[in-house]
């Protein structure tokens, strides 16, 4: 875990100055702010620049929430109750990541560790049947060794992401 000095700031959705989380309007224009915006933490580092991991843990909240809600709407339209489960849990967590709720992170966390575990047995299974890629139907043993060299990466970068934003 690095040491990092960062502040949690807002940004004013009216006049777009940097404020210091938690007030009810800007200190700026005076507009106020609502609280699911207010609510979402910013971070920017001691040169009051916005680290990239910020954008990077943003895109993947926007990813969850998006695939999440496409899930949920898609179940609606057919009466896929499974999808609709699985789509709602990710649209809950991105939502809950997003505002770096510990316990969202933590479940995130968690799966993302199962994910890197199964993505390493897939590549290390891979890696030992590698010789046989020229045999007839080995090219399943590349794509094996892919999927789960790029799963580890995948996931290792999520846990890395809550890591940098969660305190514990
Ligand atoms: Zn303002």
């Amino acid at each position: 875990m690095p040491v990092r000095q960062t502040l949690i700031t807002i940004q004013c959705p009216h006049c777009g100055k940097t404020l210091v989380q938690g007030r009810p309007n800007c200190q700026f224009c005076g507009a106020l702010l609502p609280a699911a915006y207010a609510a979402v933490p910013v971070h920017i580092d001691d040169r009051g620049q916005t680290p990239w991991q910020e954008v990077a843990y943003k895109i993947m909240c926007g990813g969850m929430i998006v695939l999440g809600a496409l899930a949920v709407l898609q179940a609606a339209l057919s009466n896929g109750y499974i999808t609709g489960v699985f789509g709602g849990a990710d649209l809950i967590l991105g939502i809950g990541l997003l505002a770096e709720n510990e316990l969202a992170q933590g479940i995130v966390k968690f799966f993302a560790w199962l994910n890197v575990a199964a993505a390493a047995a897939l590549f290390l299974v891979s890696f030992m049947w590698f010789g046989r890629i020229l045999e007839p139907g080995g090219w399943v043993y590349l794509v094996g060794f892919f999927l789960g060299l790029g799963g580890c990466i995948y996931w290792g970068f999520m846990i890395y992401l809550i890591n940098y934003f969660s305190d514990w």
